[in-house]
């Protein structure tokens, strides 16, 4: 059996996910190998609604409980390649939602450490981890702007949702030569930023591109007094 999957998982929907890789994936550049092999093998409709799950492998954000959302199936990929990941990796997560994207980066890095604000997303998405065999991930419930100091420095980091600037925190507990990937911008879009940290103050800054993503709401990110969610 392949790591971390039950084979009636990999053949369930196989042909949307084949689908979905070859006309929103390939077809747009995302040539990484990995990431390749991990969106063909995570059942991302087990990750949605259930009344969302006909809607899974569309080339869409899709609402989950929360008022959140799981990111559009590109921008999970476009966000994994840039994470530049060996399989050696530990990777920090912000932002569990509802838990697809920590499946994915598990596939390809040794460890995943997830953290998301609301426990009702991280408990759902424990579930599935659990049901999908997932062993590689550990989740924290809290404000994932201050990032996880116990467990760093991190290999690579991922940001799931916008915030102002980019966290100090999370730069301060990125490795040298680890990745940052955050959206940075106002609440209504951000750039995706790519931050490489080559010594302790030499970092190198790229931006990938016009991304729409949920407020990172905390300390290093978007206050709480006039967010809902
Ligand atoms: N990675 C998710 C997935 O695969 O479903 C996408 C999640 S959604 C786009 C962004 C998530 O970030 C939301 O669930 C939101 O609650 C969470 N979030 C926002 N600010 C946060 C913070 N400071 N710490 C942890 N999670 C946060």
């Amino acid at each position: 059996m392949t790591k971390n999957c039950h084979e009636d998982d990999l053949n369930d929907r196989l042909a949307e996910r084949e689908w979905m890789v070859q006309t929103q994936l390939m077809g747009r550049g995302i040539t990484d190998e990995a990431v390749i092999n991990s969106m063909l093998i995570v059942p991302r409709h087990k990750y949605v609604l259930e009344e969302k799950q006909e809607y899974a492998y569309y080339d869409s954000a899709l609402e989950i409980e929360s008022g959140q959302t799981i990111s559009q199936p590109y921008i999970v990929a476009l966000m994994a390649q840039a994470l530049e990941l060996m399989a050696s990796d530990n990777v920090l997560e912000i932002g569990t939602g509802s838990g697809y994207s920590a499946a994915i980066l598990s596939r390809m890095a040794a460890y995943v450490y997830t953290i998301e604000r609301h426990g009702i997303l991280s408990d759902i998405a424990k579930e599935r981890f659990m049901i999908q065999g997932y062993e590689n991930i550990e989740m924290y419930v809290g404000d994932g702007t201050l990032g996880w100091p116990e467990k760093a420095p991190f290999d690579a980091i991922l940001v799931t949702a916008g915030g102002p600037v980019i966290p100090e925190s999370l730069i301060d507990q990125l490795a040298i030569g680890g990745r940052l990937v955050i959206p940075v911008g106002d609440k209504g879009e951000q750039k995706l930023m790519r931050v490489k940290k080559v010594k302790t103050c030499q970092l190198i800054k790229e931006d990938l591109g016009s991304v729409r993503f949920v407020p990172l709401i905390g300390t290093e990110g978007w206050g709480e007094s006039n967010i809902k969610n």
